[in-house]
């Protein structure tokens, strides 16, 4: 789960980084009277979560609060990326003399974190990589030991940051190991010109498997600001993410799943979700399932892709029949079912004999016939 530039800051003053005194304000009303309280002169930042909001117009500086409430009536509503803006942060602004880069990022291949730093910092990292690899550091980071006052020096210096960051480096390390984070990433942290060195923007990702300690947070059920489907998904305890497709794509096993979208992509189509329905899926769950991808106005056709292993196919068909007691299907469905009890589960559905229902025996032939009833509706 992702945090909020606001409650990563709030993180980050937690553990003794400096950031920017702030408010959040989800009116332009409300951004007026924090304007008020801040000093006048704020920065607005719209509150999404995703990057690049410099860029897209989400940030910008307000002379006084009657500039800040028209600022924050702006930028309130915008679409950045796909994210609308529902609230923004007011910040105090500060006189920047340098901006860095620094995040630690989990390196599932080596098992390791890994920190990037770089002292150009500010703009997108990717391209300061893509264009000036030298300028960013990387340097393995091992769980065990941490970033102890001679690592964060390491880091510093490989970056070519000043020594006065290395402690806040530790200061994040302890942000990231205590909030069950597999993100941190600051850009830009930054040298001001009295000579400290802020926070000025932040990205924390907790660890899904850690969302029972971070209630605080109220998970990504409770977030307004998510994805309604997501959040619909994710009440229902659905392995949900959204896609931008018109393939709805229901499997069981996240690798099947996975693949299930590339050979979508394959077949000239785009796949709408990734739905992983696990193993063991009840009627209900199917149903669930279902309901959830059929939300998506997107969909144009379901394609339901089970490899029986624990999870029979029979029940997984059974699953179907129930599921079309109480979801109305709107757009064809086809379903490959192979593996444990194949044959019984694809009786069941002939048996059914529901207009919109097709069934293919492999995943190419039912992803190319998923693909192209989308196409065609
Ligand atoms: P992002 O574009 O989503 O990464 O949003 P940021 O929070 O990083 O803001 C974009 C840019 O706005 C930063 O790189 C800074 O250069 C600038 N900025 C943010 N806060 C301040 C501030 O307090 N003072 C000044 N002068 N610039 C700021
Ligand atoms: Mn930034």
């Amino acid at each position: 789960m992702d945090l909020y530039e606001h409650q990563a800051r709030e993180l980050f003053a937690q553990y003794g980084v400096l950031v920017p005194e702030a408010e959040v304000a989800a009116t332009a009303r409300e951004a007026r009277a924090a304007a008020e309280r801040l000093g006048g002169r704020v920065v607005v930042k719209a509150q999404v979560k995703t990057g690049g909001r410099g860029k897209a117009g989400g940030v910008k500086i307000a002379a006084d609060p009657a500039a800040a409430e028209l600022t924050a009536r702006q930028i309130l509503g915008m679409d950045i990326k796909g994210h609308s803006v529902r609230s923004v942060m007011l910040a105090q602004p500060v006189s920047i003399e340098a901006e860095f880069y620094v995040s630690y990022v989990l390196d599932r291949a080596a098992g390791r974190f890994l920190a990037i730093a770089s002292a150009e910092g500010g703009m997108d990292i990717e391209e300061v990589a893509a264009n000036r690899p030298d300028a960013v550091a990387r340097i393995a980071v091992d769980p065990a030991d941490g970033v102890t006052p001679a690592k964060a020096a390491e880091i510093a210096e490989a970056a070519k940051l000043p020594p006065e960051v290395a402690p806040v480096l530790q200061r994040l390390w302890q942000v990231l190991t205590e909030e069950d984070a597999l993100l941190v990433e600051v850009n830009p942290l930054a040298r001001t010109t009295d000579g400290r060195i802020l926070a000025l923007d932040g990205k924390v990702t907790l660890d899904d498997n850690a969302v029972f300690r971070q209630a605080r947070w109220g998970g990504d059920a409770a977030d307004p600001h998510a994805d309604p489907l997501e959040a619909t998904a994710a009440a229902k305890g659905l392995n949900y993410v959204k896609l931008d497709g018109e393939v709805g794509v229901i499997g069981n096993g996240a690798g099947l799943v996975m693949s299930t979208l590339d050979v979508v992509a394959g077949c000239g189509a785009r796949p709408a979700n990734f739905l992983d329905i696990g193993g063991g899926a009840s009627a209900e769950v199917m149903a669930d399932g279902l309901s959830v991808v059929l939300s998506d106005p997107a969909v144009k056709s379901v394609f339901v892709n089970v490899f029986g292993g624990i999870t029979a196919c029979d029940a997984v068909a059974e699953g179907i029949v129930q599921a079309l007691e109480s979801v109305q299907l709107t757009c064809p469905l086809v379903v490959r079912l192979d593996g444990n009890a194949a044959a019984r589960g694809r009786a069941i559905l002939n048996g059914r004999a529901h207009p919109l229902i097709h069934q293919a025996t492999t995943m190419d032939s039912a992803a190319d016939q998923a693909a192209q009833l989308a196409n065609a509706g």
